[in-house]
């Protein structure tokens, strides 16, 4: 939370994992009806007056009146816990976001953790604003001029995506404030500028770094072409704009610094790795990774392009790609992205909301394919399979699975839960004589060795050129389990504190 005088704002408000998983997991959940109740009794949720009077009717002693939430980007982290926010306090993210969150929440029953329903947020209508709510607002990263990123800001209107209008950003604070999008392991991601009290403050969000050289970038641009490359540019462009605005508070985060990482891959990384396994094989390849990062289906999009193969997407995950097109028209598949696009369709089983208005449009499309399809030419198909979908490759035949690959292609178990899924998992392919990549046993447990994994987050090394070449004032770390490594560097400009007063 930033306050100036009685006004203030709030970044991101998320799910904390260890927190959580101290208290809770899938079948112990805070109690329907007492959910707010019950977090605030564990001391997991701030003592603000942010939250729907449905679920909290007292009031806190906050004197501070919100503006709005700014969602840096939709990991669960950083919005999961969004569903429990009063709706007169705005939400502010970029359109990639809002499409990420809409295509999650509409393709999941969400039952463990807080997404934005239980109650679904309700869009502010014409009477609401009437009233004195005021609409979400998405940044529309369709604005071609960034420039006119910083003025302009769009919503949706009514109920659909479809319709947009530009409105002043004046609406959310009393002073200059833009919204500019950053370079993360899911699409969307966007950090915060903002003037508070005269002065320049920053919030980074999560993010990475992109090529650094300019043979980096003319090698990027060849492999995976301009619209990537665009994307991988997008953090440099934030601080570059910053450098003009010279922040006097960063607030900026450090999810690497703790981790002990020895590969530093990036997503043109797992490009050419997967290429290589691609090349060697004549069988049916699996593929896990999330498709809220655009990116990665994108680079396994063209990876199957250059050998023949077809992608096929669960109809959950074909939702997301419907839904961001909607929002976001930079990402619409072109005709020969498109071509080699499937849906898989195992048959009878219930869907959900938007699951199945993409199974409607996948058939209407003609690409709607039945296991059989993938049974009679195993080795024309990739097939995106995570751990929560394997079940699915039960409706394919037992000699089609013997000597299939499959390619982990997202992050490592961190917890003692994720680990036991990953043994269970291997108990799969074992069975089936699934030749995994990306992961292996070892003595009992799994080793996931990465090639096919680019982190999400800053590396130390970039991560200090970057402060060095800023020089904000202030810096504040969050996201980091090693505020130190800031300290140690530049000494007293790092603050550290819960409250801190400038
Ligand atoms: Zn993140």
């Amino acid at each position: 939370m930033v306050d100036s005088e009685n006004d203030a704002f709030l970044l991101d408000f998320g799910l904390n994992f260890s927190r959580w998983g101290e208290f809770f997991e899938e079948f112990l959940n805070p109690r329907t009806g007492r959910i707010l109740h019950d977090l605030l009794k564990l001391n997991m949720v701030p003592r603000l007056n942010i939250y729907r009077e449905d679920l909290f009717d007292g009031k806190f002693e906050d004197p501070v009146n919100y503006s709005f939430l700014f969602l840096s980007h939709a990991h669960a982290d950083h919005t999961g816990m969004v569903g429990l926010i009063d709706e007169k306090i705005p939400l502010l993210m970029t359109g990639e976001t809002l499409a990420v969150m809409n295509a999650s929440v509409k393709t999941t029953n969400s039952n463990v953790l807080i997404q934005l329903d239980g109650k679904k947020r309700r869009k502010a209508s014409e009477k609401d604003v009437e009233n004195g709510i005021r609409p979400d607002l998405t940044v529309s990263g369709r604005s071609k001029d960034t420039e006119e990123l910083e003025r302009c800001i769009s919503f949706p209107e009514k109920t659909e995506l479809d319709d947009y209008r530009t409105v002043e950003m004046s609406t959310l604070w009393k002073d200059d404030l833009f919204v500019e999008p950053v370079y993360h392991s899911v699409i969307g991601a966007a950090g915060l500028v903002v003037k508070v009290d005269g002065f320049w403050l920053a919030y980074t969000g999560d993010f990475r770094t992109g090529p650094e050289t300019p043979e980096e970038e003319r090698y990027w641009l060849d492999t995976l072409g301009e619209k990537r490359l665009s994307l991988s540019l997008r953090t440099f462009q934030f601080f570059e704009k910053l450098k003009d605005k010279r922040p006097i508070v960063l607030i900026v985060e450090g999810t690497r610094l703790a981790r002990e990482e020895n590969v530093e891959n990036t997503e043109k990384d797992v490009y050419e790795n997967a290429t290589k396994v691609f090349r060697k094989t004549k069988n049916l390849i699996l593929v896990d990774f999330p498709v809220r990062h655009l990116e990665r289906l994108f680079t396994f999009l063209k990876v199957c392009m250059e050998n023949n193969r077809k992608l096929v997407l669960m109809p959950k995950d074909y939702a997301y790609l419907i839904e961001m097109e909607r929002v976001e028209p930079l990402w619409k598949l072109s005709e020969e992205e498109k071509s080699h696009i499937r849906v898989y369709h195992p048959g009878k089983l219930t869907y959900i909301n938007l699951e199945k208005e993409a199974l409607i449009k996948a058939k209407s499309e003609g690409i709607l394919i039945p296991p059989n399809e993938i049974n009679y030419s195993p080795g024309e198909y990739t097939l995106v399979a995570g751990y929560w979908d394997f079940p699915h490759i039960l409706d394919l035949d037992e000699n089609v699975l013997n000597g299939a690959i499959y390619i982990h292609s997202t992050s490592e178990a961190y917890t003692e839960e994720q680990e036991i899924d990953a043994r269970r998992f291997m108990n799969w392919l074992r069975y089936f004589n699934i030749k995994p990549f990306g992961l292996k046993e070892r003595n009992g447990s799994v080793v996931f060795t990465k090639e096919f994994h680019a982190s999400g987050h800053v590396s130390p090394r970039s991560l200090e050129a970057i402060l060095n070449d800023l020089k904000p004032d202030y810096i504040v770390p969050v996201h980091t389990l090693n505020p130190n490594w800031f300290v140690e560097r530049w000494k007293e400009r790092v603050l550290l504190n819960d409250v801190i007063v400038l």
